[in-house]
């Protein structure tokens, strides 16, 4: 039994055990053992079964391991089918739609029969949803929008977990005997900020249509297209994608530029190399009379056609291949170069972690500073500080700055931009912090002129130091609110307020096709975390991914400087 298949079957079953009986706690134990085996290093389970080590996996109670158990010795779960046929599909796929939990699709049951995404679809319209016993006009029509959004995004996943996935499936297809080298290609390799399919190309030692089918040939795949071919789109039984390009070695190198993309960055090139005689072929890269020329690697690739390396970010097709040309590609900026955060909070507010765990943690991310900028007063339902608590946080930073050798815990703040853009506490307040982040959390409804002169004007006030995460979108659920961002980045860059990167992957906020005007206007960007937890100031990595998507370079970006830096980037602001 495979650990994909074993998982899915879990996590189904974790979600038709809270539909049907509304049981969390059983619900979250299954779910727990869903992601402990995709955990594991190894892809067979059955070995690990007759060991007795599968018992031993933290995370996997009785009930989960009966579950393994049935699934190893006769490849099927009767729990599950039991469940499965219990439940309707569409049950499952209202569980996708946003804002749409388990309590309320429980109520559509059992008040209108409601069993399929179209007939919620109908009922939404018709008005019958409304009337249902707390629901009402505006819940109908928030569901309406949810099943429209969610036809649009079925088959996209945020960046972390695709990538996490893209890993597992790297390592599987590196264990084959006769690939001497793969790589992650496609959006994951482009840093994308929401991924669609996980690409992955191969270099075989034998012919690459046998090794390719031997991957269709594997457990855990529920359908191939191109069965055959060296490339093959494999769908998993979990709902994983992945297009798999197996080719002999010496076409490596163009095979995985191929496979990169993006579609008009491949075009783009290729527009090139035709103005320089050059056609690209399949994988082969011929000059005028139509001989292959021997290309070793990707930067070969592009010397050959006079065109500067274009790190894969870059790949987009906006205006990197006549930058190559030029030789005008920036030293975009990297993940050791970041040298301190400013986005974190801790249990002050409604982060999990102390003030010296999160400064513990940074240290050890070899960073030199860690602001705090737990939430304002206003954000009471975030755990918004009082002045009274800002206080006692300042008095406990004190305390532990004494006992940090090289290491500086800095005093700021997230403070809510209200609706008339004042920014929460008074000016005494906010005089007490090093830095001053400010931030939309409420009235995301108004209309784009009222949005936009609110922020404005919070950019007016001296006190701002980094305008936080400027759009309020989440990925794949919650659209950025209505703004004229060209403004607010115009206007940023002339009041010297930083513009922050949010590196929350549900944010990527400010997005990356904003980030060259955001160098353009002099704003400098500030990558945060926006860390709630220690594991999460890892949310660095994902961001300076996406700043280098925007073509920043590390004097772009705030939080490259020292901490005495960025002090004096705040003094100078609030001396304005
Ligand atoms: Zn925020
Ligand atoms: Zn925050």
């Amino acid at each position: 039994m495979d650990s994909r298949t074993a998982s899915h079957v879990l996590s189904q079953i974790s979600a038709l055990v809270e539909l049907q009986a509304g049981n969390r706690y059983k619900a979250r134990a299954y779910q727990s053992a869903a992601r402990a085996i995709l955990g594991l290093d190894s892809d067979d389970l059955t070995p690990l079964h007759r060991s007795g080590e599968l018992k031993e996996v933290p995370g996997i109670g009785p009930a989960t391991l009966s579950v393994l158990r049935d699934l190893i010795e006769t490849g099927e779960s009767r729990y599950y089918d039991q469940l499965r046929e219990s439940t309707p599909e569409g049950m499952l796929e209202m569980l996708r739609v946003p804002g749409l939990g388990i309590a309320k699709i429980r109520t559509i049951r059992e008040g209108l029969g409601i069993e399929s995404l179209h007939e919620l679809e109908e009922a939404a319209r018709d008005g019958r949803l409304a009337r249902l016993p707390r629901f009402g006009p505006k819940t109908a029509e928030k569901i309406l929008k949810g099943i429209g959004f969610l036809r649009e995004t079925v088959a996209l996943e945020l960046y972390p977990q695709a990538f996490g996935e893209a890993m597992r499936l790297l390592t599987g297809v590196r264990r084959h005997p006769e690939i001497v080298r793969a790589e992650l290609a496609g959006s994951v390799r482009r840093h994308r900020e929401v991924i669609g399919d996980i690409d992955i190309v191969a270099a075989c030692r034998s012919a690459p249509e046998k090794v390719a089918a031997s991957f269709a040939r594997a457990p855990g795949v529920r359908e191939v297209t191109g069965a055959g071919d060296a490339s093959l789109t494999i769908r998993y039984v979990d709902g994983t994608r992945l297009d798999l390009h197996c080719v002999r070695p010496e076409e490596f190198a163009i095979a995985w530029w191929r496979a990169t993309g993006s579609e008009t960055h491949l075009d783009d090139v290729r527009a090139h190399a035709a103005t320089r005689g050059l056609t690209i072929v399949g994988d082969t890269l011929r000059d005028a009379a139509g001989s292959p020329i021997d290309i070793a690697d990707e930067a070969a690739f592009f010397e050959a056609m006079a065109l500067g390396y274009i790190p894969p970010e870059l790949r987009e097709g906006v205006r990197e291949v006549d930058a190559a040309h030029r030789g005008d590609i920036p030293t975009l900026v990297e993940y050791a170069d970041i040298r301190g955060v400013l986005h974190c909070h801790s249990r002050y507010s409604d982060g999990t972690a102390s003030i010296t765990e999160l400064a513990e943690a940074a240290r050890r991310r070899g960073w030199s500073y860690l602001g705090i900028s737990d939430h304002s007063e206003s954000a009471f339902y975030a755990g918004g500080l009082s002045r009274e608590a800002v206080l006692a946080q300042h008095e406990e930073i004190d305390r532990v700055n004494e006992t940090l050798d090289g290491f500086r815990v800095l005093k700021g703040v997230e403070a809510d931009i209200l609706a008339d853009g004042r920014v929460d506490y008074d000016a005494s307040t906010l005089d007490s912090f090093d830095y001053v982040i400010g931030s939309i959390h409420s009235r995301f409804s108004m209309t784009g002129a009222q949005m936009t002169e609110r922020v404005l004007a919070a950019l007016d006030d001296p006190h701002l130091t980094i305008l936080g995460h400027p759009t309020g979108r989440l990925l794949l659920t919650r659209e950025p609110y209505a703004i004229d961002l060209d403004a607010v980045i115009e206007k940023a860059g002339e009041r010297g307020v930083a513009i922050e990167l949010n590196a929350d992957p549900h944010r990527l906020d400010l997005d990356w096709r904003y980030c060259p005007a955001a160098k353009r206007s002099g704003a400098m960007i500030e990558i945060g975390p926006d860390a709630h937890s220690t594991q999460s100031l890892d949310n660095v990595q994902i961001g300076v991914g996406i700043a280098r998507k925007g073509w920043l370079e590390a004097g772009d970006v705030l939080n490259t400087r020292s901490a005495e830096d960025v002090l004096a980037h705040a003094a100078r602001r609030r001396a304005r």
